[in-house]
């Protein structure tokens, strides 16, 4: 079935607000089985938003659209909507009960004239309460299409939609099941992991997505079929394929986020953490303290940018001196001076070129990066693709990954 959205407010189009809607809508849709093929931003012009929705009833069999339900006589959504069927608008009474007695539990009385202009309906819609605002929204079945008018202000579409939109739309749609995994990927540019899953975009009923993230490179596995027990079969062999295809590049799936395994296994094992960063200037550390509860092993560490606080940190000045500070041996210089210096008992090192320069003859987005754990260091160069934030926010997910899989050696 065919979906379509029309975003409404003039601050759209000017650049003051982004369409966030538009795109959270747009990530719930396939899993209702709804193609999303259209999104218009119209502004606050009841003709311009009349022929948005003319078009959008003609050929999509969804349309949801988003804000214009406010009180003021520029949100016009309603208007449209009644001009586009051809309908009369009428302050229906339970609505307007419903809306002064929002107003008098909010101490405001008597309500504002103009809320009325909220609890206008028209013959084919029936009303959908905000548990969040005042806007209620309009739910319109007629001609064999779907009409749903959502609030503009995230936190009201978001609770609108999980609570009242998706049940309703879940008993209309035809059944269709779809399943989806996410397996994430990481050294890998995203040209080469496309060319070794191409396999798998031939698999019937499947559907595969490939997006950058900071994280490196996610695969979205999406399988459909009239049952589930058919899509989750569909998505079992194409996981077999995908799996085959990128084995040790994929370090984990669905939610997984590195900092939270390796707090998990630092836990299990009782150790503690600390960092000496240089390129990702504290991005390590963040991301580490970004998992509730961290201090229970994450000592701290230095953001070590310069020579001398690198030096001040305990990395030797012999290895600077003799290898370069963006090496392999300052890099696990760095990871043991993490360990002695602030007294844990597992260090990250991490130094690099961030780019988009190279620096003294070594390229941008080469990362060194260090790890030690009581028994055993070792040290991996890296070359990220040369974008400053994409080579800080890989290095990071590789340092956590590393130390991951050295805690996990036997
Ligand atoms: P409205 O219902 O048009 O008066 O919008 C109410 C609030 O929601 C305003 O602050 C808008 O900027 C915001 N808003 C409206 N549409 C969107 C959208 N598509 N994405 C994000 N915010 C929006
Ligand atoms: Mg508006």
């Amino acid at each position: 079935m065919k979906a379509e959205i029309v975003a409404v407010g003039t601050e759209l189009l000017m650049g003051e607000t982004q369409d966030t809607n538009s795109s959270w809508l747009g990530t719930r849709l396939p899993e209702l089985g709804l193609e999303l093929e259209w999104v218009t931003i119209v502004g606050d012009d009841i003709g311009r938003l009349t022929e948005a929705l003319e078009r959008a009833w003609g050929r999509s069999g969804v349309i949801i659209t988003i804000g214009g339900l406010g009180p003021t006589l520029d949100d016009v959504t309603r208007d449209a909507i009644a001009k586009m069927l051809g309908e009369e608008m009428s302050v229906a009474p339970e609505l307007k009960t419903w809306l002064e007695e929002n107003f008098s539990r909010r101490n405001i009385r008597p309500m504002p004239q103009s809320n009325l202009r909220q609890a206008r309906m028209i013959p084919s819609a029936t009303a959908i309460l905000n548990a969040m605002g005042t806007a209620p929204s309009w739910w319109i079945e007629r001609d064999g299409k779907i009409l749903v008018t959502l609030p503009g202000p995230p936190r009201e579409l978001m609770n609108m939609w999980t609570t009242e939109v998706v049940p309703r739309l879940k008993e209309r749609l035809p059944g269709q099941a779809i399943v989806s995994r996410t397996f994430k990927t990481i050294g890998l540019s995203e040209a080469a992991l496309d060319e070794l899953v191409r396999d798998v975009y031939d698999i019937p009923g499947m559907d595969l997505g490939v997006y950058t993230k900071p994280d490196g490179i996610h695969v979205r596995a999406i399988a459909k079929a009239p049952v589930e027990a058919e899509a989750v079969r569909v998505l079992e062999r194409a996981e077999a394929a995908i799996r085959s295809a990128l084995g040790a590049y994929i370090w984990g799936t669905g939610e997984e986020s590195p900092p939270e395994k390796v707090g998990e296994l630092l836990r299990e094992r009782g150790y503690t953490l600390a960092v000496v960063e240089s390129c990702t200037g504290g991005m390590l550390g963040a991301a580490i303290t970004d998992v509730p509860g961290a201090s229970d092993y994450f000592v701290g560490g230095t953001i070590a940018y310069t020579t001398g606080l690198k030096l001040m940190a305990g990395v030797p000045s012999e290895v600077i001196d003799g290898s370069g500070a963006v090496s392999a041996e300052t890099a696990q210089a760095m990871a043991s001076a993490a360990c002695t210096t602030y007294g844990a008992d597992c260090g990250i090192g991490v130094t690099g070129v961030a780019g988009p320069g190279d620096v003294d003859g070594i390229k941008a987005g080469t990362v060194f990066i260090g790890v030690a754990v009581p028994g055993s260091a070792g040290v991996e160069p890296y070359a990220f693709p040369s974008r400053r934030p994409l080579v800080r926010g890989r290095a990071v997910t590789a340092a956590l990954l590393q130390l991951t899989r050295a805690l996990q050696r036997p």
